[in-house]
C-alpha cells in the first residue's frame, strides 16, 4: 500500500552513516527540575512495555500485553481508560495520531485520526462582527469549535490491521472503572478547581463538582455510568455505533444546541468521517532513522527539520543544558517554526512542500543562518524547491494544556507511538453521554487573511486543523526500533520531543533522564526556560547572545520507551502522573 514505508528502504544508508558516527562524550548528571516535581526512576523490562499518563491506563495496557495482545490492542485499552481517568486530556470526543511499526513486515504506518471541520462551517466562525479574531475561550467553549471526532475511527482502522485480541474485550477495563469509580487524582482535581469555564454547561458541572459546587476533592470516588454505557455501545457495535447511531445523534444535538456558540455539525459529517492512512515522514538523523507524523500535523516535519539543522553541529562535544546547547537548539527551532507557521496545513487542501523542506541541501543552506555566538533574532521562512516567494502569511497558533501520549512495544517487537487530544483542558466543555467533546477547530488560524496574504491553515469545510502532535519512532542502523517518544504541550510538543531525542541519541541519557531534563524552547519568538529549574541560571548568558528570555512552567507529558541491547527502558514525565510498566 502506498501509505506504508518499509524500513528496508533505509537500511543501506543508515549502516553507512553508522560507520562514520562520532563517539559521544559521557553524559552529565541530570540537572535539577523545579522542586514541585518528584523524581521518577527508570523502569526496565525485557519483553514488553507501556508508558502512559496514568497508572490505571498503564495497568490496563500491561494486562493486554500480558495476555498476548498487540501494541495496538494495548493502546486501545489504555486510551479508553484515559478517557475515564484523565477526561480533561483526550477521549472518544477527540482525535489523535498514531505511528506504528510492524516487526514482521518492517512496515511503518501513520494513522491520522484528526478532527474535521463540518461541511457547513463558516470561514469567519472565529471572527467577531468587526472582523477581529475572537479570544481563545470565546471561540473554544461551546459547539462552534467541535470537529468531527476521529479517535474511534482511527483506533478501529489500526485494530483491523494490527489487532490480535477481540475489539470488544479491550473496552472492559475502562467500562469497569467508569462503573465502579476511581479516585480523583491530584491533577484532575487541580485542573477542575482552576477551570473557569467548566460550569458553563450544567451536565458537565454535575460530573466534576460536588453538591456545594466545589471541585471534587482528591480521592473522591468518581463514577461515570453514562461513559460506561457509551463505551459498551462502541465495544459491541464498533466505530459505526459511534458515528451513526444514537451517540452520533447526541453529539450533533449537543454541538448545535450549545449556548454559547452553537455549531453547524450534521449527522452526514459524522457518517462521512474517515481516519486517513498517511505516508510517514522519515528522515535520517546521524545514524538513526526518525519517523514522525506528516501534515496535517506539523510535528514530524518540524522535529525532522530541527534534527536536520542540528546535525551540522557535534552535540556530543557540547554539554547538555549548557548556554551553547540552549542557544543552538533555540536557533534551529526558530528556523523550523518559521517554515511550519507558513507552510503546514491539511495536505488534502493545500500542498505542503515536505520534500523540499527536508531536503539536505535546503537544510544546509538554512543552517548557515545559525551563528554559534549570536542570536539571529526572529527567523524568516525559507523557500524550498521551486517556491520563489513565501506563499502564505505566518500563523503561530498552538495553545493547550491537555492531550496525552502513549508509547508501547509488544512482545513481538511491534512499536506504537500515539498522541491523542481534545485540545484544551476539558475541550469544548460540552459533555455528551459521559465524554467531553473537543475544541480542536481552534487549531485553525482564526484569521483567513493576514497582512493581505491568505493563511494556509485557514478554516474551511471538511478540512483538518494543523496540529503539533509528534508521535515519533526512531530506528537504529539495523532498522530496529530504538526509541518511542511523544508528548502533549500544544506547539511546545515539537521542542519537547526533539530535545528528548537529542538527550537519548547524542547525550546518551536513558529514557528517564532524558524526559526529566529541564526544558527550553524557542517557537520563533522568546527563548523559554522552564521556571524554577536549574536552567534559570542561563538567563544572563543567553541574553548576552541576544536572546529574549521568558521563564515559564513547561508541563510536558513525555512518555518514552528506549530499546537497548540490555532490554527496554521506560521514562515517564515527572511533571505528570504517568508510569512505565513492563515485563
Ligand atoms: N491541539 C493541539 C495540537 O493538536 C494539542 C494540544 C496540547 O498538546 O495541549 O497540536
Amino acid at each position: 500500500m502506498a501509505s506504508i514505508v518499509k524500513i528496508s528502504a533505509y537500511l543501506g544508508a543508515l549502516l553507512a552513516l553508522a560507520a562514520c558516527a562520532a563517539q559521544p562524550i559521557d553524559p552529565q548528571a541530570t540537572p535539577e527540575l523545579p522542586s514541585q516535581y518528584k523524581a521518577k526512576a527508570a523502569v526496565k523490562a525485557q519483553k514488553y512495555m507501556i508508558v502512559s499518563a496514568n497508572p490505571h491506563a498503564s495497568r490496563a495496557g500491561l494486562s493486554v500485553l500480558q495476555k498476548g495482545g498487540s501494541a495496538v490492542d494495548a493502546a486501545i485499552a489504555a486510551q479508553m481508560v484515559l478517557n475515564v481517568v484523565e477526561p480533561q486530556s483526550s477521549g472518544i470526543g477527540g482525535g489523535g495520531f498514531l505511528m506504528h511499526y510492524a516487526t514482521k513486515t518492517g512496515s511503518i504506518e501513520a494513522f491520522d485520526g484528526r478532527e474535521t471541520a463540518p461541511a457547513k462551517i463558516s470561514p469567519d466562525v472565529f471572527l467577531r462582527p468587526d472582523g477581529r479574531p475572537k479570544g481563545f475561550y470565546e471561540a473554544a467553549v461551546g459547539g462552534a469549535a467541535v470537529g468531527v471526532p476521529g479517535l474511534v475511527a482511527m483506533l478501529e482502522s489500526a485494530h483491523k490491521k494490527h489487532g490480535k485480541l477481540p475489539w470488544a474485550d479491550l473496552f472492559s477495563p475502562a467500562i469497569n472503572l467508569a462503573e465502579k469509580g476511581f479516585s480523583v487524582s491530584e491533577r484532575l482535581h487541580s485542573l477542575v478547581a482552576r477551570d473557569k469555564k467548566l460550569k458553563t454547561f450544567p451536565q458537565t458541572a454535575a460530573l466534576f463538582y460536588d453538591a456545594q459546587g466545589k471541585a471534587l476533592s482528591i480521592g473522591t470516588l468518581l463514577k461515570n455510568p453514562e461513559l460506561a454505557q457509551s463505551l459498551r455501545l462502541i465495544a459491541k457495535g464498533g466505530a459505526s455505533a459511534f458515528y451513526q447511531g444514537e451517540i452520533g445523534n447526541d453529539i450533533v444535538k449537543a454541538v448545535n444546541g450549545a449556548n454559547p456558540n452553537p455549531g453547524m455539525l450534521s449527522l452526514a459529517d459524522m457518517k462521512s468521517y474517515t481516519a486517513k492512512d498517511r505516508v510517514p515522514l522519515c528522515g535520517p538523523y546521524r545514524s538513526w532513522l526518525v519517523c514522525g507524523m506528516p501534515p496535517p500535523s506539523s510535528g514530524g516535519l518540524a522535529t525532522l527539520q530541527i534534527l536536520g539543522l542540528l546535525e551540522g553541529f557535534d552535540l556530543t562535544k557540547i554539554k547538555p543544558q549548557s548556554t551553547e546547547a540552549v542557544h543552538l537548539f533555540a536557533e534551529a527551532e526558530k528556523l523550523a517554526f518559521a517554515d511550519r507557521n507558513i507552510y503546514v496545513s491539511d495536505p488534502d487542501f493545500i500542498p505542503v512542500p515536505t520534500t523540499g523542506l527536508l531536503d539536505s541541501g535546503y537544510l544546509t543552506d538554512r543552517r548557515k543562518s545559525i551563528d554559534p555566538k549570536k542570536s539571529m533574532g526572529k527567523a524568516e521562512p525559507g523557500l524550498p524547491g521551486l517556491i520563489s516567494e513565501a506563499p502564505f502569511a505566518p500563523d503561530q497558533g498552538g495553545f493547550g494544556f491537555s492531550t496525552t501520549h502513549i508509547s508501547i512495544i509488544d512482545e513481538e517487537g511491534n512499536a506504537l507511538s500515539m498522541t491523542t487530544s481534545i485540545e484544551n483542558a476539558f475541550g469544548s466543555r460540552l459533555l455528551v453521554r459521559g465524554f467531553l467533546l473537543n475544541n480542536q477547530l481552534t487549531d485553525f488560524s482564526f484569521l483567513p487573511i493576514k497582512n493581505g496574504s491568505p493563511v494556509a491553515n485557514s478554516v474551511e469545510a471538511n478540512k483538518r486543523p494543523r496540529s503539533s502532535m509528534a508521535p515519533t519512532l526512531v530506528f537504529d542502523a539495523l532498522g530496529k526500533p530504538a526509541l518511542i517518544v511523544g508528548s502533549p504541550g500544544g506547539s511546545r510538543i515539537i521542542g519537547y520531543v526533539s530535545n528528548t531525542i537529542l538527550g537519548v541519541l547524542d547525550w546518551k541519557m536513558d529514557a528517564q533522564e532524558a524526559v526529566s531534563l529541564p526544558h527550553y524552547q524557542n517557537r520563533n519568538d522568546l527563548t523559554e526556560l522552564e521556571k524554577g529549574s536549574s536552567l534559570e541560571a542561563l538567563k544572563i548568558p543567553l541574553e548576552a547572545l541576544g536572546h529574549k528570555i521568558r521563564l515559564t512552567p513547561m508541563t510536558s507529558g513525555l512518555h518514552v520507551i528506549q530499546v537497548t541491547p540490555d532490554g527496554l527502558i521506560g521514562g515517564a514525565d515527572p511533571r505528570r502522573e504517568g508510569i512505565a510498566l513492563g515485563r
